[in-house]
């Protein structure tokens, strides 16, 4: 296991399509250690959510872990460690809510972006099981944060108001009042 690199934006990687993971790499140990260092990244880099992309691994493969209680996004529901392989988004409402979000390959930015708040999730995971969620509010906005890096989108390509876009620090000052749930 190890932390890798993540890549920044500005990095022609991110902005490419990433490739699906093909059946017969599922449950390989090569896939499963890419998945030990995309975890061990996470974590050293204390996010919630990394896509293989953001460390020039061009596959549909994103890892999704929101822990209990607060983080700099405020409080949270917990969603466990999820491995989501070749995921796919169904958008159940098209009413959408705003959060400021940020990126680990947009280091020391946060911007306002408004997405649906309930989609169904569909992924493989780890083993070749094939699962289906339900993801509502912050989570459904997390996901589809992720997931776009699997398009080479990123966050900054939602935000509709310029001005809502921040460095960390003036954000805490003078915008963090302005955050909607
Ligand atoms: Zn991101």
């Amino acid at each position: 296991m190890a932390v890798r690199k993540i890549i920044r934006m500005g990095h022609p990687a991110l902005r490419r399509r990433a490739k699906e993971v093909a059946a017969y790499d599922i449950g390989t140990a090569a896939l499963h250690k890419l998945v030990a260092d995309m975890i061990d990244t996470l974590h050293d880099y204390g996010g919630i959510g990394l896509a293989a992309p953001q460390i020039n691994e061009g596959i549909r493969l994103a890892i999704i872990e929101l822990p209990e209680g607060a983080t700099r996004y405020g409080e949270l529901n917990e969603q466990p460690l999820t491995i989501c392989i070749n995921p796919t988004i169904e958008v159940l409402d098209e009413a959408t809510a705003g959060y400021w979000e940020g990126c680990l390959s947009v280091p020391g930015l946060r911007g306002f972006v408004e997405r649906p708040q309930k989609i169904r999730v569909a992924y493989t995971d780890l083993n070749g099981g094939v699962h289906e969620i339900t993801a509502e509010g912050f989570l459904a906005t997390v996901f589809q944060h992720e997931f776009d890096h699997l398009d080479g989108k990123l966050y900054i390509d939602h935000i509709s108001d310029p001005t809502l876009l921040s460095f960390e620090e003036e954000f805490e000052r003078y915008l963090s009042d302005a955050e909607e749930a």
